[in-house]
């Protein structure tokens, strides 16, 4: 490999790191971490996923000076008009912690009947070929399902123990990670951003 096939990822999770290189290494390309460069966490104070994924993807590019991927992901509840959305990670507060964000989000809905309990995974990917790129690649893909009133499963991270799936009948954290990886907003949204590198990599 090459400086000219690396490319960096505006994240510190090696989960994500794996993931990512999986598929893109077919196409030639080296994902990198972002602390491989120096590059540190920069504050998400978009009010969008897109602005945040740009703003992590633009760090990451402008200190490399390699083409930079981001990704930014939550998950939308209808009854809480979208909450914890953007804030998902942070949404029962400092230090980020998913057992407190589920006891929240239950909370939250403890008085919502079960059929009003509609909610969706959001996971937006952004590409950009350098810092100033004025033509970001943008991906936004969903994943549908509704909030349980009792966690069910043991696989996943975050929400995952509380996200049905209606048409699986399974909570994402009792699916097998291959058919989370396949059906997923964030699994979805990557196929997607590689065959759009595909065309510009060859
Ligand atoms: P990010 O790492 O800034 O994108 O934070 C995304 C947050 O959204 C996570 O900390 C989770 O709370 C939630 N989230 C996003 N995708 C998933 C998923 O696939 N399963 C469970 N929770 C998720």
């Amino acid at each position: 490999m090459n400086a000219a096939n690396m490319l960096v990822l505006a994240s510190g999770n090696s989960g994500k790191l794996k993931e990512f290189n999986q598929l893109l290494s077919p196409l030639g390309l080296d994902v990198r971490p972002q602390a491989e460069f120096g590059v540190h966490d920069v504050e998400e104070t978009g009010l969008t996923f897109v602005e945040n994924a740009l703003l992590k993807a633009r760090e990451a590019s402008r200190v490399s000076g390699l083409p930079a991927l981001a990704d930014d992901s939550g998950l939308e509840v209808d009854a809480l008009n979208g909450a914890p959305g953007i804030y998902s990670a942070r949404y029962a507060g400092e230090p980020k912690s998913d057992q407190r964000n589920n006891e929240k989000l239950l909370a939250a809905l403890s008085e919502c009947a079960e059929g009003q309990r509609t909610a969706r995974y959001w996971c937006v990917l952004v590409y950009l070929r350098h810092a100033e790129d004025p033509v970001p690649v943008i991906v936004q893909r969903s994943w549908e399902g509704e909030v349980l009133a009792h966690p069910r499963g043991e696989g996943g991270f975050g929400y995952d123990p509380l996200f049905w799936l209606p048409d699986q009948g399974m909570s994402v954290a009792e699916l097998p990670s291959e058919t989370k990886n396949r059906l997923s907003h964030r699994g979805r949204a990557l196929h997607t951003l590689v065959d759009i590198l595909k065309v510009a990599h060859g």
